[in-house]
């Protein structure tokens, strides 16, 4: 199992030249498995990994949507193989982040006039919804992945991919109980090779900012340490944060807990095996 980040930032997409080197678009991530390739959330990520996948030729996907707020499906528009009408994508959704409608009606709602004006009827690729309800996880081939519905407004749930010996958590949007990592996330995540973790707030930063719906970095840690999980990956970037800020926090988490990294766009990583 390979995992490969095309968005990183939380929040709002964040282009520019402070921002360029951990990148500027929202929440994306690839999983590549031999059962097929997989895709975590439709931030503007996902616009560039669309891209690839024409390149490549590929005919199917699976999207599996975390939740729905704007810089987790923004990209839907731009993703290239829903206008290939031999490309099949299988989108997925869990039960408790559907609120009132389905996932369907929410992807389309952001393309109407007058705020886009391509309608999602009209992209010819072959759409297959799977909603799963509770304890329902979504299999292909030998790769299982499940979910957990954690504390967001709105909503959200975090997913784990499980091959054989190997897994990893997606765990981004996010806000952990006081005290400590939320022990549903713990119990998930048991474990696993790799915790991907929402971490867009400083401590300092997050007293201003709670209800807002994210975590921290020492609550990561925490969470990773509390699961007897390998590896972990902070993810979902303040758009305020730079790159130079993220530098002096990545050294900061690398002293804490040695081996853990920030995510930046580009970044790829093998689960498991040799510790990474
Ligand atoms: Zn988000
Ligand atoms: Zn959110």
């Amino acid at each position: 199992m390979e995992v490969e980040f095309w968005g990183v930032r939380g929040s709002i997409a964040s282009a520019g030249s402070r921002t360029s080197r951990y990148g500027g678009n929202t929440t994306c991530l690839e999983v590549n498995t031999p059962d097929g390739l997989f895709i975590v959330d439709a931030g503007t990520g996902i616009r560039a990994l669309g891209n690839r996948l024409m390149a490549d030729g590929s005919d199917c996907v699976h999207i599996l949507f975390t939740h729905c707020h704007w810089d987790h499906i923004q990209g839907v528009p731009f993703f290239s193989p829903f206008y290939d009408p031999k490309m099949r994508v299988n989108l997925v959704a869990a039960a408790p982040t559907m609120g009132a409608g389905s996932l369907e009606r929410i992807l389309a709602a952001q393309m109407q006039p007058p705020t886009f004006p391509v309608p999602w009827d009209v992209m010819p690729s072959q759409r297959i919804f799977h909603d799963l309800g509770e304890n329902e996880s979504y299999q292909i081939g030998e790769t299982t992945v499940s979910w957990v519905a954690l504390t967001h407004p709105n909503e959200v749930v975090a997913y784990r991919f499980d091959r054989g010996e190997t897994s990893m958590i997606f765990c981004t949007d996010t806000e952990h109980p006081p005290g400590g990592p939320d022990p549903r996330l713990v119990d998930f995540a048991r474990g696993a090779d790799m915790l991907i973790y929402d971490a867009q707030y400083t401590p300092e930063e997050y007293e201003e900012r709670k209800g807002f719906g994210h975590s921290t970095w020492p609550i990561g840690i925490a969470a990773a340490d509390s699961a007897g999980v390998e590896s972990l990956v902070l993810t979902h970037h303040d758009p305020d944060h730079d790159d130079r800020f993220l530098d002096q926090l990545a050294k900061v988490v690398g002293k804490e807990r040695p081996g853990t990294i920030l995510a930046r766009e580009g970044l790829r990583l093998t689960v498991g095996g040799n510790g990474s």
